[in-house]
């Protein structure tokens, strides 16, 4: 209870202070005074929309939880907030080319969000970058505007090409970035029976290397791109082929999630010293495109760790333009068009996951007596020994012996010398024991390394509805940490420790690390159970990655999805609602025919039927259960 404070009143302040939503949201999500988490894409404080009225509305429409929305006005702002910081910092420093970024598809490839992209991004040309043909095939099918780019990375393959060709004559600005040296030949082939001209770009190798979570895509022995001499055997073989006019474009990807600006001036530096040396080559050039790597405050900490960031958009921006105009300027180059592939920071804030809490299982203290059942084993009498002696003196001592008492006394309940009720008496014992070391320790200057974590031991499970591996792969692969915060009750002290569990109840769909600006913490404060309304937790800043990696682990699917449009006024409108996956829909993607399950489960109720074991009735009963379970959602419905 260290972290929380309990004298005074609990506020709003508090609120925000203790889930640190000031430091992550982004002045996008804040706390009402009402204590419910608030949502404002827009400056006006008016125009705010309160997290538990939309929970509400979208189970009064009749989707259950968990939900996750997303809101297009957060999509709008960001792409906003990105091009305008670049044009800012272009205008600053007097930078003579212009900003024109591309979203990367892959970052969240939901038909609604390319789509909005392009919407949004049209005043800024903001394009797209793919990486697949399918992505390609899918960029082609949302964009509109001739002067935004279209970036090709990946491999391609012939049909890939025509298609990049094709979207050339038709006065798409698409570029081809070799990524491979073989690629060229296919392009300049495929580029002359088309009778297209290529744009074509090359993404280099550098050297320099970047923290984060994907950092092998940076640094020499990065899988992707060309080093120093695949880049000249390039410009040779484009001059022999008299195609030197072709090459315009200059990538790399150092990776993602950078949390250090210094590892992106770096790159920048080295970047634009290739790009210049191209230019001497007599390459037309015109576009550097840097990659990805903006980085999110995921902990809100302003931090090189790897969850945070140590810069704002507006130094990444300016950075980035001082640093190509530097060499370009000390070269004598032309300032030529600055691309990035920003995918994270734009999509991140976009959606957040909503989910209710099912149940809680405490790990209370329990009352133990003074004097134990003299009938009891010896082994049970030793750790309650062991209690009653715990002073703040021999906290790490006491630890250990309960420790080996708990575990003999297992060891008799597996060989039979103990009974089950015996067994039950000394756990109560241990978590007696343990309560109170976690209360005493507190009170130690130096706390020993063993005790640190133990209230994690002692914390709450809270058991909620959703699935980690489904909507938030990246913290059960990768470990990331996304902020978590209860949206309602916000104006009361949340007296319970926890740690949350979902609802695949696998060992690894648990959250047991938060986020905290000076650590990581390994429980959340959150508040008790009410019997007559329902908890809602959010989860958010998931709209990056999230949606694409999620698994059908246990067969949980898509969950449902609502989108939002915030009206700037203090209203909202449900704008689409697409249902999640059933039960019948997750069984086919594992290539279960349900009919068939259908025809079989009929014929076991109708052998039970005939075996006396059911009525007729109750077969009819028992098959619209089994055809509701298919046809239902795959989450904890009501
Ligand atoms: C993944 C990827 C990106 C996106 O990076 P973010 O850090 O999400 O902005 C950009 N470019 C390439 C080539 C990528 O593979």
């Amino acid at each position: 209870m260290n972290r929380v404070e309990l004298l005074g009143r609990w506020t709003k302040e508090k609120s925000e202070e203790l889930y640190g939503i000031k430091n992550w949201g982004r002045k996008y999500f804040s706390v009402s005074e009402k204590g419910e988490v608030l949502i404002n894409p827009f400056k006006d404080p008016e125009s705010a929309v309160s997290l538990k009225d939309i929970a509400t509305g979208v189970t009064d429409r009749g989707l259950d939880m968990p939900v996750l929305l997303r809101f297009e006005n957060i999509l709008d702002a960001q792409l906003s907030y990105l091009n305008e910081s670049f044009n800012d910092a272009i205008k600053k420093l007097h930078y003579k080319g212009r900003y024109q970024g591309v979203y990367p598809i892959k970052v969240n490839q939901q038909q609604q969000v390319i789509q909005e992209v392009t919407k949004f991004g049209q005043r800024y040309h903001h394009g797209l970058e793919v990486g697949s043909k399918p992505e390609l095939i899918a960029a082609l099918s949302e964009m509109k505007d001739k002067e935004a780019c279209l970036i090709c990375n990946g491999y391609k393959d012939e049909e890939f090409i025509d298609l990049g060709l094709y979207a050339i004559k038709m006065g798409f600005k698409c570029f081809f970035v070799i990524e491979i040296p073989g690629e060229l030949d296919l392009i300049l082939k495929r580029a002359e029976a088309l009778h297209v001209q290529p744009n074509i770009g090359i993404r280099i190798k550098l050297s320099s290397k970047a923290g984060g979570h994907w950092t092998e895509s940076g640094g020499d022995r990065s899988i992707f791109g060309l080093n120093m001499s695949q880049i000249i055997a390039i410009v040779d073989r484009l001059k022999i082929e008299n195609k030197i006019e072709c090459l315009k474009l200059m990538h790399y990807h150092l990776g993602s999630q950078i949390p250090n600006i210094r590892d992106i001036r770096t790159a920048v530096q080295e970047a634009a010293r290739v790009y210049a040396e191209l230019v001497k080559e007599g390459a037309p050039m015109g576009y550097i495109d840097l990659g990805g790597g903006l980085a999110v405050d995921y902990d809100g900490s302003n931090t090189n760790y790897t969850n945070s960031s140590n810069y704002s958009v507006e130094e990444y921006c300016t950075d980035i333009v001082e640093a190509v105009m530097t060499v370009m300027d000390s070269s004598q180059i032309e300032h030529p068009t600055i691309i990035t592939e920003s995918g994270r920071a734009l999509v991140a804030y976009y959606s957040v996951l909503l989910f209710n809490v099912l149940d809680v299982a405490t790990f209370e203290e329990h009352e133990i007596p003074a004097q134990l059942d003299p009938s009891l084993p010896e082994e049970v009498h030793y750790l309650h020994e062991v209690n009653q002696k715990l002073t703040v003196k021999n906290l790490q001592e006491t630890y250990n012996d309960i420790l080996y008492y708990r575990d003999n006394i297992r060891n008799m309940f597996n060989h039979g010398r103990i009974s089950l009720r015996e067994r039950a008496v000394s756990e109560k014992i241990f978590w007696n024991t343990l309560h109170q070391i976690v209360d005493k320790k507190n009170k130690l200057k130096f706390v020993p390394s063993e005790l640190m974590d133990l209230e994690s031991a002692i914390a709450d499970i809270y058991y909620c509805n959703f699935s980690v591996f489904q909507s938030i792969p990246d913290s059960w692969a990768i470990d990331q940490l996304f902020p978590i915060m209860p949206i309602h009750r916000l104006l009361e002290l949340p007296t319970r420790n926890a740690v949350i569990a979902d609802i695949t109840c696998d060992c690894d769909g648990n959250i047991d690390k938060f986020i905290d600006l000076h650590d990581m913490n390994n429980t959340l404060p959150l508040h008790p159970l009410k019997d007559t309304e329902d908890y809602f937790i959010g989860i958010f800043l998931v709209g990056a990655y999230q949606e694409t990696l999620g698994d059908l682990h246990n067969l949980f699917g898509d969950t449902n999805v609502v989108s939002v449009k915030l009206n700037g006024d203090g209203t909202y409108d449900i704008v689409n609602e697409i249902s999640g996956d059933s039960v019948q829909d997750v069984l086919s993607y594992v290539e279960f025919d349900t009919k068939a399950m259908r025809m079989k489960f009929r014929k076991t109720a109708e052998e039970a039927v005939k075996m006396g074991l059911v009525t007729p009735s109750e077969r009819r009963i028992i098959m619209q259960s089994y055809e509701n379970g298919l046809l239902g959602y795959t989450y904890y419905e009501r």
